[in-house]
Order: C-alpha cells, then sequence, then structure tokens
C-alpha cells in the first residue's frame, strides 16, 4: 500500500534540525557527530562499559517516557477515552513495565507467566487485558475470578470459559479477538476469529446464546506489526465498528471497548529497505488520526473506549547495546584492506572477497530482531582516522550464522573500541537466549542522570539453578 507522497520544497536554513530542512533530507549528510554515539542521556559510553562491562542494554527512562507521553497526547487529543496497555512481551523487564505503569498504562500480556508477572508489578486483574492462543483452564479460571479483560482467540478457548461459567455458576466478562483485512500482507489469520469470514459474527451469536454466562464487552484486532501505512488502523477501526453496530442492532448490547492491538513502527530500518526509518516511518499522531476519525464518525454517546496496545513503537528507541570489538579480521579470499592504515579511498561498495570484519562481544542470540531489522550501528567515539569502510559485523558465537550486520560503514577500529547499537529496545531482551555465554546486564538511566542496574549479568549458579545432577554422576567431583 506504497503511496507517493506529494512533493514539499525543502526549507534552506543552516539548522540540521526541523523536518523540511534542506540538510536532512540529504540522506549523506546528517551532522557532524551523528555518525558517533559518545553519550547516552549525558552518560558517557565508555564510562557505562567500565562500569558495568560489555555487552551491556542500556535504556533511556527519559525516551520511555516521552514516548508513551506522545502517544497519550496524540490519542487522548483527538479521542479522549484512549487507554494503552503496556504489551509484556515487547519487554518485560519490570523496571520498563513499571516506568509504563507509572505513565498510566494497563498491561497486557499473552501467558500466564506474564499474567502473574503483571500481577506482581501491582497491576490489578481488571486491568490486565489477556490475549494470546494458549490460555490453559487454569490461566483463565484465574483471570476470570480477578475480572481481567479476557480476548477470546479460538472456539475452544469460548466454549471452555462457557463450561468454566456453567461450573462455577457465574457468568464471565469477554471480548473476542478478531483478524481481518486491513490491506496489509500477510493478513495475521492464525488469531482470534475471522471477519469477513463471518466466523467472528458466529462467535458472537454463540456468546449470545449462552443467556449471559458469557458477556461480550469488546472487539480485539492486532493486525500485525511494524506497520508503516496509518490508514490500515482506520481500515481495521471500520470494521470492529461495524461488527460493534451489528451487536447493538441484533441483541441491543453496547460494547465497552475497541481494542487496535500494537503494531505502530518504531524507527528502525528493514534489512531490505534502501530508505532509512527517518524517512518512512509516520509519526504516531497519524495513527491517532486514522483510529480517532473512524471512530469519531459515532454519534458521541455510543463511542466506546478505545485500547492501544503498542509495544515496538515505545520501547524500541530507548533501548541500546553497548558492545566491544574483540577481534579485527580479514574474510576475503585477495588482497587485505589495511583498515587501520591510509587506505584513503575505500570503493563504495566491497565485495566479500576482499571484505574485512570485527568481531564484537555480542552474538545474534540477544539480538534476534537482527533478523528483520538493520541496527544503526556507531563507533562510541570520534576516530582520528573518520573515513569509512565497509566491514561485516560477526557477533561472537560459534555459529557460522551470528552474522549481526552483512556490511556497514565504520571507521578503521581495533580491539577494545565500543560500538553502540540502536534501537534494540523492543524484543531483543524478551527473546535473547542463554547460549555459550552470559546474558548481558541491563541498566537503565534514570531522569536524574543516575544510572541503575535493572537486571544483573547472568552467572554461573543462575544458569544452573535449576539443573540437577542424579547422585550416581556425583562422586569425584568438585563443589
Ligand atoms: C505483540 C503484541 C502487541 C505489541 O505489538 P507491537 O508491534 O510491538 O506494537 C500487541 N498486541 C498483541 C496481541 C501482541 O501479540
Amino acid at each position: 500500500m506504497q503511496t507517493l507522497l506529494p512533493y514539499s520544497p525543502p526549507t534552506i536554513t543552516r539548522h540540521l534540525s526541523g523536518q523540511n530542512s534542506a540538510a536532512n533530507r540529504n540522506r549523506h549528510a546528517h551532522g557532524l557527530n551523528s555518525n558517533i554515539c559518545e553519550r547516552i542521556d549525558g552518560v558517557p559510553v565508555a564510562d557505562l562499559a567500565a562500569r558495568f562491562g560489555s555487552p551491556l542494554f542500556v535504556f533511556s527512562e527519559r525516551t520511555l517516557r516521552e514516548k508513551i507521553q506522545r502517544a497519550r497526547e496524540a490519542f487522548e487529543s483527538r479521542y479522549p477515552n484512549t487507554r494503552f496497555a503496556w504489551s509484556y512481551k515487547t519487554n518485560y523487564l519490570n523496571a520498563i513495565c513499571r516506568v509504563f505503569h507509572s505513565e498510566g498504562s494497563i498491561a497486557e500480556v499473552v501467558s500466564e507467566f506474564e499474567y502473574e508477572k503483571a500481577r506482581r508489578n501491582g497491576i490489578a486483574g481488571r486491568d490486565i487485558i489477556f490475549n494470546g492462543p494458549h490460555k490453559t483452564r487454569a490461566g483463565l479460571e484465574l483471570a476470570a475470578s480477578e475480572g481481567a479483560m479476557i480476548q477470546v482467540d479460538n472456539w475452544d478457548e469460548l466454549l471452555l470459559l462457557d463450561t468454566i461459567a456453567k461450573e462455577q455458576g457465574r457468568s464471565i466478562d469477554i471480548a473476542i479477538r478478531c483478524w481481518l483485512d486491513a490491506g496489509i500482507q500477510p493478513v495475521w489469520s492464525k488469531f482470534g476469529f475471522g471477519v469477513e469470514n463471518g466466523e467472528a459474527w458466529r462467535a458472537i451469536r454463540r456468546i449470545a446464546e449462552s443467556r449471559g454466562r458469557l458477556n461480550l464487552q469488546g472487539l480485539h484486532t492486532h493486525i500485525g506489526t511494524y506497520i508503516l501505512e496509518p490508514n490500515a488502523y482506520k481500515v481495521a477501526a471500520e470494521k470492529l465498528i461495524t461488527l460493534m453496530e451489528r451487536c447493538r442492532e441484533s441483541y441491543g448490547w453496547a460494547l465497552k471497548y475497541l481494542n487496535l492491538g500494537g503494531g505502530f513502527p518504531s524507527l528502525s530500518t528493514l534489512h531490505y529497505s534502501y530508505q532509512p526509518a527517518e524517512q518512512v516511518v509516520p509519526p504516531i499522531e497519524k495513527y491517532a488520526e486514522a483510529i480517532a476519525g473512524a471512530l469519531n464518525t459515532l454519534p458521541r454517546d455510543r463511542r466506546p473506549r478505545l485500547y492501544l496496545e503498542s509495544g515496538r513503537a515505545l520501547v524500541d528507541e530507548a533501548g541500546y547495546l553497548i558492545t566491544s570489538i574483540v577481534a579485527v579480521k580479514q574474510t576475503g579470499a585477495s588482497g587485505p584492506i589495511t583498515l587501520a592504515g591510509k587506505a584513503a579511498k575505500a570503493p563504495a561498495y566491497m565485495p566479500e572477497s576482499t571484505g574485512s570484519a570485527y568481531v564484537i562481544d555480542a552474538g545474534i542470540n540477544i539480538l534476534y530482531s537482527g533478523n528483520w531489522y538493520r541496527f544503526n550501528v556507531k563507533p562510541a567515539k570520534a576516530l582520528r582516522e573518520s573515513a569509512q569502510h565497509p566491514v561485516k559485523l560477526y557477533g561472537c558465537l560459534c555459529m557460522n550464522i551470528d552474522v549481526i550486520r552483512e556490511q556497514v560503514s565504520l571507521p578503521a577500529m581495533t580491539t577494545g573500541d565500543h560500538l553502540v547499537m540502536h534501537p534494540v529496545g523492543a524484543y531483543n531482551f524478551t527473546q535473547s537466549m542463554q547460549f555459550i555465554t552470559y546474558r548481558p546486564a541491563v541498566v537503565m538511566i534514570g531522569l536524574d542522570g543516575r544510572v541503575e542496574i535493572i537486571r544483573e549479568r547472568e552467572n554461573l549458579d543462575y544458569v544452573q539453578r535449576l539443573e540437577r545432577v542424579p547422585e550416581h554422576l556425583l562422586c569425584g567431583s568438585r563443589e
């Protein structure tokens, strides 16, 4: 759904900031220092690495708060009855969740593990949106007894809930998750009930047949992730509104909420995208316009509450990974290019056969989203030799597929120099796995510039805590 942007002339200024300044339109001129990342929120990267070790995940509390505040403002100014629910799976480090909760976000969870986590973060059951394709009977019973917002994914779950309601002689509030064609490919039909194929309506009829055991409170959809097309949300909202209105007409139900899920993009760049994120990612306000525009066509007294479960758009840019170069290698078959020497004019494109590479101390096991996204990689200090060369960036795992960037332009650097990856705040930590080495510490830079550990670096005791060695293998071991 690529639409051509209308031409708007650049404003010629001396400054590099501002949407339309000429300098910003020239992707080869991004300002003097944008190729290095010396500080994060004012704290020198070198100090962070010296104090907490490398690699190190760093989160900016300021950016987290700015992101959620701007998102709330964007939506609430257009549609006051909006609430954000923090998508736990995007990043469920408790400190991160609690920043969002302190900004008024409730919790959105997709498993019982996440449900427990949200409860322990002080979130009441009624302020938890319970999603996910696999909810156990125990999980559903708990969520129902605590008044959580259960978003039913499938027929089996719907019938199980009806059984629970019958057995317990009570009624259970639910919403149903819907999948629909909002013009985004692929359509995520794995989750929920199809709108266009009539399944969502059949589920609603089944709910009506429960005669009050199941109460339909809302409709949910989550159309995908990193959606660059705000209009898709308008389409999705309109389809849910139509379904909601049909519930009113057929059963006299006034649904309390529509849940448009998440999927707003962060300023990250897909591998195949030529343009940098800044040029392809619409601002959050465009999404607010699209969704609020659809909802505001309803008469005032029929406007439901809007829930949003935005994940990556709120946390990705708040996260950095500091790494160190541990080896400089020549990977090609033919003549070396001397990175540290005076190879003044590097060719614009370096074929694999003459490549050089840096090995860094972080692997794809902690940068899983690097499968899809091309992280920005910047040296943590200005280098005397600032000319850039294309290099390959290898992770530190004993696997050939452990490549963080196939090619990135970097100045000549040496072992011990730091590189900063950004944005890496979404999904990388929750999807990381312990493999070969310990996962790194995670710190957060507070609003006052204080740096606090929010997750310790792993150690042998942590990794082995759940292991058990059978008695007969213990003899002779050294404690
Ligand atoms: C993962 C997920 C989200 C968050 O998605 P983002 O693309 O990170 O905004 C929201 N809702 C549901 C149901 C999800 O599974």
